[in-house]
């Protein structure tokens, strides 16, 4: 599970940044081409923020969906998992987005 240390490093992120004041809420932005899990994210949230500043603050993910064209026919289209297939039945495609894993936004308690 790779989510645990991604959100170790979210986690040591945030907490540099606030600077040892306490954290109200945290703002990730997670595509939903990212093959990471919002759900696991939360559940290693609990386990890497316990005992930090960052421990209770509310955790709140955004999934923006995946943005992808085919390079066969060049049509766009939304993927909602990191896979997929084109109407013209094309598997080769371009990520234009939703690969996103970043701190949105945080507030100090
Ligand atoms: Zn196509």
């Amino acid at each position: 599970m790779h989510e645990l240390g991604i959100t170790q490093e979210i986690v040591e992120i945030v907490i540099a940044r606030a600077g040892g004041a306490r954290i109200a809420r945290i703002v990730l932005e997670v595509g939903k081409l990212s093959a990471v899990l919002p759900d696991a994210i939360r559940f290693c949230f609990d386990l890497c923020s316990e005992g930090t500043s960052a421990e209770g603050a509310v955790l709140e993910i955004l999934e923006p969906p995946g943005r992808v064209r085919c390079r066969g026919c060049a049509v766009e289209f939304s993927l909602d998992r990191p896979f997929g297939r084109c109407v013209c039945g094309g598997t080769d495609l371009d990520w234009l987005g939703g690969e996103e894993l970043s701190i949105k936004a945080m507030e100090l308690a």
